[in-house]
């Protein structure tokens, strides 16, 4: 068998035209546009990378950016502040605390700062919660990207034996709450996983966010499973085999093989992030303006 291959691109590119049009909507009907206010503490380059293009995505899609910066000694109180003035600023939706934050900092005590209905990361306690008790509320935006794929190629969860490897707060955690939702049975793998082949093999979807380049073998994958795979590893060129040096966790091409559909990386669950945190933010903007959605 050779797999499917999840255009995770195109399927973002057309979220964000459904999310512009609804933009424009929006704008419309209200006066003015959604707004993303990211925050970025200090000058680590990927985070500078990330920020840029989370600023650039909404003013594609028409939404207004706002792009604060602190020094990277910026003290707790000053931090917080900046994510208080943001709360309570009209023309600012959502509110992303880019992570991780300068080591002197609590990422997750700051995050929880940011108002529930501006959390466009869906990190905070209380849409974690919502999430766990299965009530409305932002959802972090990589596991909704990864539900995203899954709906939009058609993949039947009901009943299906689902395995998350990976039970972070930012990814694992999440997706398995989001899996279960929609009546998957639900596995979620970790470090201390005795057989974590034999329990992959089991999943019908295997989801993969591990952070090690390529640990999910092909014999961890069942014939015909789906494959979603969430990492993001830069090796050398010559190490990765392709010319972006990125490599997921999962030996792509051995699992092209017994997959019925897969994700590569790049091109896969990545560009489904920002696609869905500017979804979120769109989300955000009409329930605070008390316009109804579905989402
Ligand atoms: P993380 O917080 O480091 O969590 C990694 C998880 O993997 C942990 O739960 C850990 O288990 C588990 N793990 C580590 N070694 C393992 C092993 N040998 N066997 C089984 N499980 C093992 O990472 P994360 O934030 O969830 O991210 C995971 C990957 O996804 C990274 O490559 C990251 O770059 C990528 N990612 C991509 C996007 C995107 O937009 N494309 C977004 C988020 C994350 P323990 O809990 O036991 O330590």
């Amino acid at each position: 068998m050779s797999a499917t291959i999840i255009d995770g691109k195109a399927i973002a590119v057309r979220v964000r035209a459904d999310v512009a049009r609804e933009a424009r909507a929006f704008s419309e009907r209200t006066g003015r546009p959604p707004g993303l206010a990211t925050v970025l503490v200090g000058e680590d380059p990927g985070s500078a990378v990330y920020v840029g293009a989370k600023q650039r995505a909404c003013a594609e899609v028409g939404m207004a950016a706002f792009d604060k910066r602190l020094p990277a000694d910026a003290p707790f109180l000053q931090v917080a502040e900046l994510l208080q003035r943001l709360n309570r600023d009209p023309a600012v939706s959502g509110v992303l605390l880019q992570l991780p934050v300068p080591p002197h900092l609590d990422g997750p005590e700051l995050t929880g700062l940011i108002e529930a209905a501006k959390d466009v990361d869906g990190l905070t306690p209380l849409n974690a919660g919502l999430l766990a008790l299965g009530r409305p509320g932002l959802r972090p935006c990589t596991p909704s990207g990864v539900m995203e794929l899954l709906a939009r190629v058609d993949v039947e969860l009901e009943g299906a034996e689902a395995v998350v490897v990976g039970r972070s707060n930012l990814f694992g955690k999440p997706m398995a709450q989001l899996l279960l939702q929609e009546n998957a049975t639900v596995t979620v793998c970790h470090s201390r996983t005795r057989d974590l082949p034999g329990v992959c093999a089991r999943a019908d979807v295997l989801i993969a966010a591990v952070g090690r380049p390529r640990m999910v073998r092909g014999e961890f994958v069942k014939e015909g499973a789906v494959v979603i795979d969430v990492g993001v590893n830069r090796l050398t060129p010559e190490e990765a085999g392709n010319k972006s040096g990125l490599v997921g966790d999962v030996d792509y091409a051995a699992a092209l093989e017994r997959a019925s559909a897969i994700t590569p990386v790049p091109g896969g669950v990545g560009p489904m992030t920002i696609a869905m945190l500017l979804r979120n933010t769109l989300v955000a903007a009409r329930r605070q303006a008390g316009i109804e959605d579905d989402a």
